[in-house]
């Protein structure tokens, strides 16, 4: 990387949250993945102002990475500039039924608010492992809920450092989707919508999720979740198990045995092993079916073709 951007970068963040070559590897959930070029760490809304139009101005190129744990980003890594919302951009405030987030918040950390406000709405989100950035992006959600229905609205900041507030509706949500997949702007802060509820209620149903997810999911390996996406009509991890993949693997990944959905990490597992292995799977389910699955996972950096 040009030493006189790091420079540049460092009259605005201190020379420690400026990581040079950092292995993505320690960034994501399936814990793959090579060097990003520059790794930046940014703690308030005027470092992002800042960076965005110096790298505006620079014409240099960046990605955004919350929790890592819907990412799959190559062996070889990323010839660019990562943003990362730190720890420390993750204030939740209280104001009633809302609590106004930053992005760098977990889910988690937001839905232990929620219950000891006795706020209901959240438990859906309590047990997904992301950053309310991400969590924006993909509108994640799980059992019947989603983030559409709790967000009143996001702070944004565009490539050239402005920064807008959109509404929910705005935000085009729907499933696994929001406007944020095709606009590149940075979430800051969300507003967060819910209800008053009975604390034991709440506790209750975050502790029945979290259980249905230690039965059902394979959370003793490194995975992004659902590696694909639900098509229309059908359910992808059926359908994988139905084409006989159970147990399927590529080099160091699997399809995982105890939920077809997720591909996991199983053994020192490469990017492009679980890159090679998810187009095998594509290939084998349209072969036995005819439904093209599409990847949930964002892949990021280049990947062999194979
Ligand atoms: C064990 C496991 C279980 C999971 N269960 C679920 C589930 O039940 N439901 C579900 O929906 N998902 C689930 N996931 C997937 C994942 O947790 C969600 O997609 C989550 O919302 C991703 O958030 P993240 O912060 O990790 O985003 P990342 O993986 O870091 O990034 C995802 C996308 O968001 C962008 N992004 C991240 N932060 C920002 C920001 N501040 N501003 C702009 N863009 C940003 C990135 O550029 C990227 O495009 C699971 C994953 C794992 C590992």
């Amino acid at each position: 990387m040009k030493q006189n951007l790091i420079q540049k970068i460092s009259q605005y963040i201190p020379k420690d949250r400026i990581m040079q070559n950092e292995p993505m590897k320690n960034h994501t959930t399936f814990r793959v993945g090579g060097p990003a070029a520059l790794y930046l760490e940014l703690k308030t809304e005027q470092e992002f102002g800042d960076i965005l139009r110096l790298l505006h101005a620079e014409e240099e190129d960046y990605f955004t990475v919350g929790n890592g744990s819907n990412l799959l980003i190559s062996d070889t890594g990323y010839d660019g500039i990562i943003l990362h919302p730190s720890k420390e951009f993750s204030d939740v405030r209280i104001e009633g039924e809302r609590l106004i987030c930053e992005s760098g918040a977990t889910l988690a950390a937001i839905a232990r608010v929620a219950l000891e406000q006795g706020l209901t709405g959240f438990e859906f989100a309590a047990g997904i492992p992301g950053s309310l950035g991400g969590a924006i992006v993909m509108n994640a959600g799980a059992y019947d809920g989603e983030m559409k229905q709790v967000v009143e609205s996001v702070r944004l900041i565009t490539s050239e450092g402005e920064i807008v507030t959109k509404s929910c509706e705005e935000m085009g949500f729907s499933y696994r989707h929001s406007i944020l997949k095709e606009e590149p702007y940075l979430v800051l802060s969300v507003v967060i919508k819910l209800e008053k509820g009975n604390r034991e209620q709440i506790k209750a149903r975050m502790d029945e999720l979290a259980m249905k997810r230690r039965e059902k999911q394979p959370l003793e390996y490194p995975s992004a979740g659902s590696t694909f996406k639900r098509p229309e009509g059908y359910f992808a991890a059926k359908l994988i198990q139905d084409a006989g993949l159970r147990g399927f693997t590529v080099g160091g990944a699997q399809v995982s045995e105890k939920h077809c959905g997720f591909v996991i990490n199983r053994e020192n597992a490469t990017a492009q092993d679980i890159h090679e292995l998810m187009k095998q799977v594509q290939q084998k389910v349209q072969d036995a079916f005819g439904v093209k699955l599409e990847p949930e996972v964002i892949r990021l950096g280049e990947f062999e073709k194979g």
